[in-house]
Formats: C-alpha cells, structure tokens, sequence
C-alpha cells in the first residue's frame, strides 16, 4: 500500500466556470509510482467544487442554469453582510469539494461520459486542487 500526493494549481477566468481537469488529473497518476487504487481530487476552497459528470456543452451550461435557479444571487443572504459570496458558499454546498474515483493500470476508470471537473463559484481566482493517490 502506498499514498502519493500532488497539487494541481488552476488559474479560473469567471465568476462561475467549470473546467474539465480529467487529463490533468490521469497526468498526477501517470507520473506517481501507484498502478492501481483510488484517487481523492480535493479543493481546498470553500467557494468552489469537484463533480465527476459530462462534458457537454448544452449540459455544463444547464448546470450552471440550475445551480443559478437553486441558489439566485442577492437573495437576503446573511453571509453577504460579512463577505459577499454566500450564493457561492451555497452552491458549494450542494456539489461537494471533493470526489473519489478508482484506477485501474494507471488509467482513471471512469464512465465513458464521465469528466472530472473543477467547479468555480467565485472566481476569477487562483484556485488549489489536492491529489491523493491511495493503492499498490
Ligand atoms: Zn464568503
């Protein structure tokens, strides 16, 4: 059993964007020394998100629509007052910050309409993923 750990470093450009990170994260694995296990993809940030789904561009726009309807900006939040973001903090809430996922002789056994994907919620900023590798 053995752990390796990486970073990824993502520069976003909006407000709201989602990126697909798939081939940045197979890279993280290619260059690790584990062949089979699982990898945890981790943001390290309270605004933003990781979701594993599909990279289409009608559905990452709906995506967007819905987390939008879910949770509109300027709603009366209580965050707002100290910081105004809650509608991010709260869309993250929803997605989640991280996601798990198996691989297999070092490729990502994932669906074949699966991406992982880094969702910003209050960007443009710099953002940081964690990459833990967990197997033999
Ligand atoms: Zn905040």
């Amino acid at each position: 059993m053995a752990i390796f750990k990486d970073k990824l470093y993502l520069d976003t450009s909006k407000r709201m964007e989602i990126l697909d990170i798939t081939l940045e994260v197979q890279k993280i694995i290619d260059e690790s020394s584990i062949f089979n296990g699982v990898i945890n993809v981790y943001s390290k940030h309270s605004t933003s998100a990781i979701v594993v789904n599909e990279n289409e561009t009608g559905l990452l726009k709906d995506f967007e629509n819905i987390l939008n309807e879910i949770v509109p900006e300027n709603n009366g939040y209580k965050h707002d007052i100290s910081d105004n973001n809650a509608d991010s903090h709260l869309r993250s809430l929803f997605l989640g910050s991280s996601e798990t996922i198996p691989f297999s002789d070092k490729k990502l056994d994932m669906g074949t309409w699966q991406s992982v994907f880094f969702v910003e919620l209050d960007g443009p900023r710099k953002r940081g993923v964690e990459l833990t590798l967990i197997g033999e």
